[in-house]
Parts: C-alpha cells; structure tokens; sequence
C-alpha cells in the first residue's frame, strides 16, 4: 500500500489495483492535529479522522463510513440516500436479492441516517488557514462534488473518474445534462493539482489532465453515435437497445450491465427526443429516429 504526498496538507492514499473501481484512492488533508479524510475506500490505510467528506453516495466511497472518522457529512442531496438500506437500494435501481447481505458486508454498509450534510456554498476550516472548499459536481448522482483545497491548490474531483469508458449516470438521480455541465464545470476551477478518485491521475501537468479529459467526454458522442446508428436500421424500445454494445462492449460487459446500460440509454433518448432528433417512444415502448416512418 503506497501513499503519496500530492502537497504540503494532503496526501493521496493508494487503494489496491490502481484505484480500479471497487478500488479507490481517498486523501487526506491534515493541519495541525486535524485530519479530514476525503471520501474512504476498501482496504485503505489512512489514518483515523476528524471529519470524513463523501463525494457521493456510492458504495466504493462510503466504506465503513462511521468507524472512519468522528463525524461523516455528506451533501445535503444524496444524504437522503444513505437513511436506509431501502432507499439506497432503491437509489440504484436494485432489485432485493441474496446479494445483499454479502455487499453490506463487503462494503461496511451501514445506514447513517443522522449524517451530517452540506450544501453548495459549503467551506471547511481544517484549521492553519488550510480549508476545503466544496464544488458540486452533479451528474453522477445529484449530490456528486469535488473538493478544493487551499491554499494548496489541490482539486479532487472524485468520480469524474477521467475514464476512457466515459462518465457513470445510471442512478435515480443521475442526469445527463448535469454530467455534461460538470464535464465543463472542472476546467473552470484553479488549481497545481487535480486528483480523481478511481485510477486516472493524479495530474499535475494540466495538459494531461484536459488530453484525459476530453477522451473521458468524448465517450458521451460516442454512445449517442452508436445509439443513432442502431436506430437508423428501425425503432426500438430501450430495452431492446440494451446489450447491443452502445455503453458496454458486448463480450465485456459485468454482469451488472443491463440494467445499468438501460438506465443510462433512457437519459440519451430523452436528450435525443427534447433536442428533436428522435420521437418516442411509441404505445409499445419504441423509439424511432426523427422524421423516418421507423
Ligand atoms: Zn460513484
Ligand atoms: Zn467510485
């Protein structure tokens, strides 16, 4: 397990794999005797904590949440989420099942309804003139938001994870407007250092931060383009567009891939059907491309 120091207060602790989801890479940023740690991670050695930060609210980020910190907040959009096993179930789209027990278990999932929240506008003094500055990052969920720290210049901008894949919107409150809002949104904030959470990064040469990035967006015309191209040789229902390689490559795809695939088409055919380009969908569920009889 490496760690590294990204600048004089924070230091980036190194999951296993690289960070490769379910792995990640949390930080910490210390002054004095304070310590907030941002986000948690599986088997990551960071130190006990004053104050844990979570970017969202997905399972990776919150592990064994409460044993990791005196006190864990959230922003105050995905707090909801983490009230009940129930309503993060439901966050995700998940159906009950035997895999339950065994991803609580995996995760140290624990429902936290008393979390503490923040909003928008929210600043942490961690004390020494250090603070953390919230900067929300909605898309991924509708509480997703980096974190700038100062005056180090370090930005963490979480689960844009700057993947060639391309960005995550497969929650229930996942947008795909938001997500192309914060895909712009990260370029306009200062900063020595930009630090993502998954196995991208961390960059200190902005260069190489806007080349990862815009190989990260470019995924979204890419899906769309699939997604044209599939309904150009007649109408389909979302459901029948899922499995047929527009997010996932058919022969890797995770097990978990439909319904999340389904998810995530639905928000490009609503985009297509507001911007005019496809009409849908039909009684039967069927979407068709604009002005063809389908
Ligand atoms: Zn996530
Ligand atoms: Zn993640």
């Amino acid at each position: 397990m490496e760690q590294r120091e990204l600048s004089p207060h924070v230091t980036r602790w190194a999951g296993p794999n690289g960070g490769r989801v379910p792995f990640g890479n949390p930080l910490t940023v210390t002054a004095g005797t304070t310590t907030v740690l941002l986000d948690s991670g599986l088997q990551i050695d960071a130190p006990p904590a004053d104050l844990l930060l979570l970017s969202h609210f997905h399972e990776d980020h919150t592990v064994d949440a409460a044993a990791r910190a005196t006190s864990v907040a959230i922003h105050q959009r995905d707090a909801p989420v983490l009230a009940s096993w129930e309503s993060f179930r439901g966050a995700g789209g998940l159906p009950e099942g035997e895999w339950e027990a065994d991803f609580r278990r995996e995760y140290g999932w624990n429902p936290m309804p008393d979390i503490g929240t923040f909003g928008d506008d929210a600043v942490f003094d961690v004390g020494g003139g250090v603070r953390v500055t919230v900067v929300p990052l909605p898309g991924h969920t509708a509480g997703h938001c980096g974190f700038l720290i100062e005056p180090d210049g370090v930005f963490y901008i979480a689960d844009v994870d700057l993947s060639t894949f391309g960005p995550m919107y497969s929650d229930v409150g996942s947008s795909l407007a938001d997500t192309r809002a914060t895909l712009a949104a990260v370029t306009e904030v200062g900063a020595e250092v930009i630090a993502s959470y998954h196995h991208k990064g961390p960059y200190f040469e902005r260069e190489e931060f806007l080349a990862d990035l815009a190989s990260h967006a470019a995924a979204l015309d890419a899906r769309e383009g699939r997604l044209l191209d599939l309904l150009a040789t007649g109408s389909r229902s979302a459901e029948e567009l899922t499995g047929r390689g527009i997010i996932y490559r058919v022969e890797t795809a995770p097990w978990y891939a439909g319904p999340v695939e389904l998810a995530m088409l639905r928000l490009h055919l609503d985009e297509l059907v507001e911007r005019g380009a496809a009409a849908g969908p039909e009684d039967d569920g069927r979407y068709r491309l604009a002005g063809s009889a389908g």
